[in-house]
């Protein structure tokens, strides 16, 4: 379908060079960097080749415009980021940005001429530089005040603020990147599955419909941090052990949850004050809780909640909750999830339709606008590391399907 072989892959190789940290492996490019702006840059040239018309927002999303005869017509928008966590992958998010000018050159080379404009866009910072991720889509759903930008903080100290200020935006201006969900049709993201359901099915697409979201939550274990030798066992309040029965009672509880599709994991333990002489006296556990199925996550938190607190009072230790973050989980429009399932039948490609429990750009969006999403496989399910992979053949098949699913939205 495309004129140019290997573009998409030669592309993916040249922006993986755009990066921090070369020495620790991986690529790091973190949001509203030189690193970053530059390899922006690049993006803008890949689009202008492609024929898009190319802005920046307030926030430094970008923007690449491909016309359509209808100009009035609410757009068909696609796209991903270009940002990285530390030492990551070459493919997270790139293959949604990169991806899509493919999509637009084969598009072009079959001689397609859309009705609807379709606008590819790099939305800024889906990577958490500063404790929240999505920040670029964020501010266009309209969840980004100004207050917002001095609040997140990076773990440098610096504002989303101070880090817009010196990539040369205007952080007063947040409010100029809300985008009105009524000149939308569409939007559909092109994404690597970070995780090994497609390669276990040993299918080649997936086609999300539903995007799970996070619950997240920390719990406090307060004890008595006394002289691991001098407290006999009977007169302990040790806050690990009940910690460590909390943690185990997430697992159990997440496994026996009513939608079999809710996760549950404790990702960060804080001991403290944590020498091998004394007995723990306060213990955080950070623990994450998702589902595509909102009912079934909140009941799994409140059960989590319930036991900590049962396993608290047994051991004589106080318990304090403080809530993270609560996001909505998403559905995925229907028109969209089967313009990509038409678009991978005609191709020939099976597709499964699956739930995402990673969330995405696609997940902040859709609670604003009709959104879908298309999986390509990831090499055992890696994904924020170096050795994350999805072949040059799955990568086409990707690209493809996302080609006839951008050619159904914007005909329409
Ligand atoms: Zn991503």
């Amino acid at each position: 379908m495309t004129d140019a072989p290997g573009r998409l892959h030669a592309a993916i190789a040249e922006l993986a060079t755009f990066n921090d940290d070369v020495a620790a492996g991986g690529i790091t490019r973190e949001i509203y960097t030189p690193t970053y702006a530059a390899a922006l840059r690049r993006v803008v040239e890949w689009m202008g080749e492609a024929g898009l018309e190319t802005r920046l927002d307030a926030v430094g999303n970008l923007f690449g415009r491909w016309a359509g005869t209808d100009a009035g017509a609410p757009v068909v928008l696609t796209g991903s980021h270009v940002d990285t966590t530390l030492n990551a992958g070459a493919y997270d998010g790139v293959l949604g940005v990169l991806g899509a000018i493919e999509a637009v050159h084969a598009l072009r080379a079959a001689g397609f001429v859309p009705r609807r404009s379709i606008e590819l866009v790099a939305w800024a910072g889906e990577e958490p530089r500063f404790g929240t991720g999505c920040v670029g889509s964020r501010a266009a759903a309209g969840e980004l005040s100004r207050a917002d930008l001095d609040r997140l903080r990076g773990r440098d100290g610096v504002t989303m603020a101070g880090a817009l200020r010196s990539a040369g935006f205007d952080p007063d201006r947040v409010e100029d990147a809300r985008i009105d969900p009524a000149t939308v049709h569409a939007l559909v993201e092109l994404h690597i599955e970070q995780g090994i359901v497609l390669e276990t099915g040993g299918e080649p697409i997936g086609v999300v419909g539903a995007i799970a979201a996070p619950h997240d939550f920390r719990l406090t274990f307060r004890g008595a941090a006394t002289h691991a030798g001098a407290t006999p066992m009977d007169l302990r309040r040790d806050a690990l052990v009940g910690a460590a029965e909390a943690v185990v009672a997430v697992e159990r509880i997440a496994r026996a949850s009513s939608s079999g599709t809710t996760v549950g994991t404790v990702g960060v333990v804080r001991a403290r004050p944590g020498a091998i002489n004394v007995v723990p006296g306060t213990v955080e556990l950070d623990v994450d809780v998702r589902d595509s199925d909102a009912a079934a996550r909140e009941q799994v938190v409140a059960t989590i909640v319930a036991d900590a607190r049962a396993i608290a009072a047994e051991r004589g230790l106080e318990l304090e909750l403080a809530e993270i973050v609560e996001d909505v989980p998403v559905e995925s429009d229907p028109a969209v999830v089967a313009a990509a399932q038409e678009a991978a039948a005609e191709l020939g490609l099976t597709a499964r339709t699956m739930i995402s429990g990673a969330y995405h750009d696609a997940m902040i969006m859709g609670r604003r606008v009709p959104v879908g999403m298309i999986f390509v496989p990831s090499r055992g399910g890696v994904s924020h590391h170096p050795d994350e992979y999805t072949s040059p053949e799955e990568l086409d098949r990707g690209v493809a399907v996302l080609a006839g699913t951008l050619a159904r939205l914007s005909g329409q």
